[in-house]
């Protein structure tokens, strides 16, 4: 069997769209290719997603109802090529493996949406988000949840990041904390005349493992809230006591905010650092809130019917973070690629994959003719 959007992945490939690159050429290419059969805005301030959807869509809306939409991200991480054995931006063919930088995150995914809104019977509604930023601050997914409420009216995404083909309906949120300590330097031969930072940011960072320790034993959601120190400095030569320490580290969990153990260990230490003689802060750096869409809804049941899965909880996050958390949009994450592949040199993306992701995206469009309603 042919695949039938391959040459769409192989342009996509060509296409270096890794962090610091614009991905404004691939969404003017993809606008090009839909453009006879569906509306494709791009938008964005300099980067722009690109949004696309056909007049059964507008219609459906209209009538106050929902319909699918399909959802990748344009850009990749880097490729350190002297890693590849291959060129990274171009389509390679070995064991009926496709390699290639982006082919399951997400390139792969995309070709296959685009397939399958190509051959989309124009009375089906159907729809297409494209956006920029996801691998950074997912700037792209942000921006249409700000500005473009009204393009995103009536949508159910589906997100086909690759999960194999799990059904994902929630995955965890982030929160990234830096927490600082100063304390007071002097001659390392008097210590006791000083008081170490980096002390403090090792009894911190004992505090935050034994934590994750106590958190790995508990269940949100059938979920387990994670922590991880990621990166400590402090001091600078070793004749002197350190003034100064960081410690990075961020928590992952579903609840809407953080668990309330790591609030109250964060407040309990700051007191007991300040009692010490230490200045401390904790500056949140960035958060992304948990996706969730209820399991037992139409949507969630109709994509468990479709692709055989049952719903599931995944481990890493996606645009659902801001379409649903944000934006409260309804969020499916089903695509092919496996993401044990993905963020290393030779990513690939198998044949079968690709073919069976061509077939479940149609069917998933055509279920809507089987009356197997959104609206029931
Ligand atoms: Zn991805």
């Amino acid at each position: 069997m042919e695949i039938e959007g391959l040459s769409i992945l192989k342009t996509l490939v060509l296409m270096d769209t890794s962090t610091g690159k614009s991905t404004l050429p691939l969404a003017e290419y993809v606008a090009d290719v839909l453009a006879s059969k569906y509306t494709v805005k791009l938008l964005g301030e300099g980067e722009k997603n690109l949004v696309a959807y056909n007049d059964a869509a507008k219609k459906q809306v209209q009538k106050g109802q929902h319909y699918f939409a399909f959802c990748g991200h344009m850009d990749t991480v880097p490729a350190d090529q002297s890693q590849w054995k291959i060129s990274p931006f171009e389509l390679h063919l070995e064991n009926d493996k496709y390699f290639g930088l982006g082919t399951s995150d997400m390139k792969g995914p995309i070709s296959c949406m685009i397939s399958a809104l190509l051959n989309n019977d124009p009375c089906l509604p159907a729809g297409l988000i494209l956006t920029y930023d996801e691998e950074g601050a997912m700037s792209g997914a942000n921006y249409l949840v700000e500005n473009c409420k009204e393009t995103l009216q009536g949508i159910q995404l589906i997100i086909g990041e690759p999960t194999s083909f799990r059904l994902g309906y929630m995955h965890k949120g982030f929160s990234h904390y830096v927490f600082s300590v100063t304390g007071k330097g002097g001659h390392s031969s008097l210590p006791e005349q000083g008081l170490n930072a980096v002390y403090a940011a090792a009894d911190f960072t004992q505090a935050i493992a034994h934590l994750s320790k106590i958190f790995s034993t508990q269940s949100n959601n059938g979920s387990t809230p994670t922590l991880n120190v990621g990166k400590i400095s402090g001091g600078d030569v070793v004749n002197r006591v350190a003034e100064k320490a960081i410690v990075e580290f961020e928590a992952r969990y579903t609840a809407d905010k953080p668990p309330q153990e790591l609030e109250d260990l964060l407040e309990g230490k700051k007191v007991l650092y300040e009692s010490q003689g230490y200045t401390c802060s904790l500056a949140l750096q960035s958060e992304q809130p948990a996706a969730y869409t209820d399991k037992d809804s139409i949507f969630i049941r109709l994509l468990s019917y479709l692709s055989k899965q049952q719903p599931t909880l995944l481990d890493f996050a996606t645009d659902a973070s801001i379409f649903n958390g944000r934006g409260e949009i309804p969020c499916a994450i089903l695509g092919p690629g496996n993401i044990n592949v993905c963020h290393q040199p030779n990513e690939y993306i198998t044949r079968a994959d690709l073919l069976t992701a061509e077939k479940l995206y149609a069917d998933i469009l055509e279920s809507q003719i089987e009356g197997l309603s959104l609206t029931r």
